[in-house]
């Protein structure tokens, strides 16, 4: 199909408005945001009631232990349909964002944290761009408000080595901040794997991309639930999901480290042989054992690493699990409700 004919059907879904058709669903996980969920909301509805657009919220609640969840629950009626999931358990963020791609009916769907870093009344921006024809609009940061130098250096370090490493364009600077086509969600949702580094799995599909810049702001109030163990445990995931790269480079270093061995043996024994052996050589010893040490113990974690996925994978345990699911009716639903009574 080509991209004016994609163009004229997006803006027909955009223009039919039928109560059973939703055209933008916009995701929203949370865990533990109850200062912030209020002021979101409104920022949120806001701009959806401006976009007139038929859209649902999908606020999906990953465990959270304070009143996020019955702030959600609570939440006025806007012209938009409000759903919250309720997670059993703090699942973490990665498999929050499957669940509600799992549950979104929209044609286009948006994924938007609920701190406020990711301004929601980008979204038109993001609708514009797809209604141009693109399936995939990512969010790229130009300024990364309230992160510390550290954080920015790591993650620029981390995108290089994941993109150089797998086969794989996972842009930079790009959170989970973007906006997917329908026929993007569907194949991430058929996706069976377990271990889900969702940055990874949204450029996985292809199709047509685009990016817009923004200024990410600082978080509106609380902290980031990432600390740097975290980060480097999603880090270590997202290579592993996607590269099996590492094991080659290990088997490559233990050729390499073999090779080396073989060559310096033969001249320990050729000097032996020739010179005689005058009982010496204690440190290259000890500096070779601690190399070699050193080069296994690495390699074995790293097929470490790759075999506790395996053990993840077969175990085909899911992702998450539903505790409840409350729906707030539309603006619109209501007025009908009251007609028939
Ligand atoms: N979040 C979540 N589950 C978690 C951790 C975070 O749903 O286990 C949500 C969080 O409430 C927020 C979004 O994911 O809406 C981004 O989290 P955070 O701001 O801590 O990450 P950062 O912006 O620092 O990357
Ligand atoms: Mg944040």
């Amino acid at each position: 199909m080509n991209t004016s004919s994609i163009r004229t059907i997006r803006r027909a879904k955009i223009t039919q408005k039928t109560d059973a058709n939703v055209t933008l669903s916009v995701i929203v996980p949370f865990y533990n945001e109850q200062d912030v969920l209020p002021k979101f909301h409104r920022r949120l509805t806001a701009t959806l009631d401006d976009l007139l657009l038929q859209s649902e919220i999908i606020y999906i609640d990953d465990g959270s232990t304070d009143k996020s969840r019955s702030i959600v629950e609570s939440f006025s009626l806007s012209s938009s349909l409000v759903r919250c999931i309720s997670l059993s358990r703090n699942f973490g963020k990665e498999s929050a964002m499957s669940a509600g791609l799992k549950y979104s009916q929209g044609e286009a769907i948006i994924v938007i944290d609920a701190d406020l870093q990711d301004p929601p009344e980008l979204i038109p921006n993001l609708i514009d761009k797809w209604l141009e024809g693109y399936d995939i609009v990512n969010m790229r940061r130009s300024d990364r408000l309230g992160e510390s130098w550290l954080k920015r250096f790591s993650a620029a370090c981390f995108y290089k080595l994941l993109n150089s490493i797998a086969k794989l364009e996972v842009p930079e600077n790009v959170g989970d901040f973007r906006l997917l086509n329908r026929e993007v969600v569907d194949h991430i949702n058929q996706l069976p794997e377990r271990n889900r580094y969702m940055k990874g799995i949204f450029s996985w599909p292809g199709f047509k991309q685009t990016s817009i810049s923004f200024q990410r702001d600082a978080r509106f109030c609380g902290e980031t639930k990432w600390n740097y163990l975290k980060l480097l445990g999603l880090a270590v995931d997202g290579i592993t999901s996607f590269s099996i790269r590492p094991l080659r480079i290990a088997t490559i270093a233990g050729a390499l480290t073999a090779l080396s061995a073989f060559i310096y043996g033969s001249f320990i024994v050729i000097k032996t042989v020739f010179i005689g052996d005058p009982v010496s050589g204690y440190p290259s010893i000890m500096v070779i054992q601690l190399a070699l040490g050193g080069i296994q113990l690495l390699c074995i974690g790293l097929m470490g690493e790759y075999i506790g996925r395996i053990f993840i994978e077969t175990k085909q345990r899911p992702l998450y699990l539903i505790q409840s699911i409350h729906e707030q009716p539309t603006k619109k639903q209501i007025v009908k409700l009251g007609h028939t009574a």
